[in-house]
């Protein structure tokens, strides 16, 4: 399970409705407890993908690094990844598995029309053959 806080999930929602029609991503920082894992802090990072942005994101390992290292000096883990779904349901695709890293949950919020309408959270196998459902809270304020 990964819950999401309020300052967190603004500023994700936010960036990915400003980052429309491109898909948005970034990095989610927080606390991996026993049996859930806590987002307190969402960095937005730019989409570096250098083809149609509006179907693909990548992200830059320096930046990934520098969100992780932001992490560990405030006591917290880089816990996942979120990216955007622009008039797309939040599926996580076969170029989302071939990108992704076991050990992270993988966020992604379906942007349709400009406006968040949902979002859902994935956990990728180590073999980046599937990605099973996560169980997605966010605090709405
Ligand atoms: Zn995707």
């Amino acid at each position: 399970m990964i819950e999401i806080e309020t300052k967190p999930w603004q500023t994700m929602v936010l960036h990915a409705e400003r980052i429309y029609p491109n898909e948005c991503c970034g990095a989610m920082l927080g606390r991996n407890l026993d049996n859930k894992r806590v987002v307190t802090d969402a960095v937005p990072l730019e989409n570096a993908y250098e083809g149609a942005r509006g179907q693909r994101y990548q992200l830059r390992p320096e930046d990934l690094l520098a969100a992780d290292k932001a992490a560990r000096t405030r006591g917290l883990d880089l816990i996942g990844i979120f990216h955007s779904h622009p008039d797309c349901d939040a599926y996580f695709s076969n170029t989302d598995l071939k990108y992704s890293c076991p050990w992270y949950s993988f966020v992604v919020l379906s942007i349709q029309s400009g406006k968040f309408d949902h979002a859902k959270s994935y956990l990728p196998d180590a073999d980046q053959t599937r990605a099973d459902g996560e169980e997605l809270i966010w605090q709405k304020s």
